[in-house]
């Protein structure tokens, strides 16, 4: 009976232990006391929480003791997320938004809406030699990512968005979907070899757990964390805020001019589409540890301007009533995107100018102006758009 009463008494134990992990054990404490920003920034981390509206934000918030990283930001403004074609945007067009500085049809990564190639800000600051990085928990060639260094006319084509990877010369991928890179059903051709031949060390999570990683700060990274598609946060994926805290470290050292940093917390907008709040609040909080990691780096350098926003809303998320602090209820209105304004926070020089109501692609004008780019350059397209 007792013995009995001992393994209850651990097995409660351990429950409450598994309970509390969606709650973050972080301080929150960020020494500003003097703090020197710099006038203008010399880096630039952004982070996009797929599907992250502010009710995604206030539902981690109010499931982690009211408080976030996201709290710590002074600046805070917001976007308008529609497409070219429809008001509700899908995340090919928002990233590519954001990545471009303009609006395209839903479907399309890295181009207008005649199917023109546009250059990212990801690929003009590579081709002025800052050095740059992506981190996402969704594949690599996702729509959100490609948009920052690929060109196509639909988001399904991951194959192709691989391939163009192989010339955008990103010093940092790190992402799931090794599969679009080997053993690919348009050709025969193993593009982690022609990576490797290109100079980039390939690694993959499953022979190499990230905490092993010799960074190669003479050679490009690609470091695939899932074969298709990274596992949820509840399935036991943790590597987003690790790979923030080195990535930051290694892009810094490979480049004297200044890095670019793309973070996505892609799968938070998949539970929104699988209406499950809990799961859009695990994920959120994931994304979140990053946005500590980012802010951390910000805060000790005062060189680095860190932004954070989502591509739309999605779910039409509420909480709902008989909510209370640390144990809320959850209602959706769709299994799509919504249309709802977006939330930019803004930290760091420059982020006074992420004041105010904006289109999502001022989110890349601003990026370039606080970055002193007066010039647009775009060898990609014939007819670049007019600032
Ligand atoms: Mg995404
Ligand atoms: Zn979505």
């Amino acid at each position: 009976m007792y013995s009995l009463l001992k393994i209850s008494f651990a097995f409660t134990f351990l429950l409450l232990l598994v309970g509390c992990k969606s709650n973050i054990s972080i301080s929150y404490d960020l020494d500003e006391k003097g703090k020197e920003f710099q006038d203008y920034p010399t880096n630039i981390i952004l982070l996009i929480g797929d599907g992250m509206g502010l009710t995604q934000i206030s539902a981690a918030m109010y499931s982690n003791n009211n408080r976030l990283a996201l709290a710590k930001f002074p600046v805070i403004g917001f976007h308008k997320s529609h497409a070219a074609n429809e008001l509700i945007t899908d995340s090919a067009a928002g990233g590519t938004a954001i990545a471009c500085g303009i609006k395209t049809n839903n479907g399309n990564i890295g181009t207008d809406e005649n199917g023109i190639p546009t250059l990212s800000i990801l690929e003009e600051l590579d081709s002025m030699n800052f050095s740059t990085g992506m981190i996402v928990t969704s594949t690599i060639v996702h729509a959100t990512p490609a948009a920052f260094a690929a060109h196509r006319a639909r988001r399904e084509m991951y194959e192709e968005i691989a391939l163009d990877y192989l010339d955008a010369n990103v010093d940092l991928l790190i992402g799931g979907g090794r599969q679009y890179f080997q053993n690919r059903e348009m050709d025969d051709r193993d593009l982690v070899n022609e990576f490797e031949n290109k100079g980039y060390v390939v690694m993959d999570q499953l022979y190499t757990t990230m905490n092993k990683i010799k960074w190669p700060l003479d050679k490009n990274l690609l470091y695939f964390t899932a074969d298709k598609q990274p596992l949820t946060v509840s399935g036991g994926r943790d590597y987003l805020s690790f790979a923030v805290r080195q990535g930051v470290q290694y892009l810094e050292q490979k480049s004297n001019k200044g890095f670019f940093l793309l973070v996505e917390g892609s799968q938070i907008d998949w539970m929104n589409h699988a209406n499950d709040g809990r799961g859009v609040v695990m994920e959120t909080l994931d994304f979140d540890r990053a946005i500590w990691e980012a802010i951390q780096y910000a805060n000790k350098k005062g060189n680095t301007l860190v932004l954070v926003t989502a591509d739309h809303e999605s779910g039409g998320m509420s909480i709902e009533a008989e909510s209370r602090m640390n144990k809320l209820k959850y209602g959706f209105t769709t299994n799509g995107h919504t249309a709802a304004m977006i939330p930019v926070f803004a930290y760091g020089p420059g982020s006074n100018l992420f004041r105010g109501i904006y289109e999502n692609t001022s989110i890349y004008h601003k990026m370039r102006t606080v970055l002193g780019l007066k010039e647009r350059i775009n060898p990609l397209s014939p007819n670049p758009s007019s600032e």
